[in-house]
């Protein structure tokens, strides 16, 4: 089984692509004609779940639904001192156009308000997945500061601004396989192969049977 994922964001994509190595995984413009899904959940397990949703339907009028696992990350950062802001609003923190970099001049301004330069905060990835066995979801969290300076150059979104708990660098100046090892998306990926796992296991069975 190839997995299909629901989102053209360069940066997930090479992300969960070095994760999931064991399989073929395509991102969305690889098989379908990218498309906007609207995310208009209130968790990001409801986002996660509404991509994976458009996308299987999208396969469906193909009758491709069953080539393919299709697996969708909502994520983003909610920084306590803004009461859990920017949250699943993390991709469109600044507004109409918003750029990874405006996010996070909006994060710094807001902090700054406060006449905060850190906060406590944590990243969330939502990892949903759609097959023919059923819809799925599981989450994983990283924990640490935000801070309202910009450092290093890895990563994407708000990297730059984050510390991670038992660090004193931000993601930006970290390593990125330090990324890879403590990261929510890896965090929700491991429990996610887990369950890729077991449905390979019982969909070889139905064909036994
Ligand atoms: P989504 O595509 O709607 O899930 O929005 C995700 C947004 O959350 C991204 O645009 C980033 O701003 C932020 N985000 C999620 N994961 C990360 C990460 O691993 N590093 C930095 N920012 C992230």
């Amino acid at each position: 089984m190839k997995i299909l994922l629901a989102t053209s964001n360069k940066n997930k994509v090479k992300e969960i692509k070095e994760f999931f190595t064991e399989y073929d995984v395509c991102a969305l413009g690889e098989v379908l004609d990218p498309f906007e899904i609207d995310e208009c959940g209130t968790s990001f397990k409801e986002n996660a779940l509404i991509k994976v949703r458009a996308v299987h339907e999208a396969l469906k009028s193909k009758n491709l639904q069953s080539e393919f696992f299709v697996l969708s990350d909502d994520s983003g950062i909610c920084v306590d001192a803004l009461s859990g802001a920017p949250g699943i609003f993390s991709a469109r923190f600044s507004g109409a156009g918003a750029t990874d970099a405006s996010n996070r001049e909006k994060l710094a301004s807001e902090l700054r308000a406060l006449n905060l330069d850190s906060s406590s905060a944590h990243y969330t990835a939502a990892i949903a997945l759609k097959c023919d066995l059923g819809e799925f979801c599981t989450h994983g969290f990283m924990h640490g500061t935000a801070i309202t300076q910009q450092r290093g150059q890895n990563g994407f979104g708000y990297d730059f601004m984050f510390i991670p708990r038992g660090f004193d660098r931000t993601i930006g100046e970290l390593p990125a396989a330090v990324k890879f090892k403590i990261s929510h998306r890896t965090k929700g990926l491991a429990l996610m192969r887990i369950l890729l796992k077991n449905l390979e296991k019982q969909m070889r069975l139905a064909k036994f049977h």
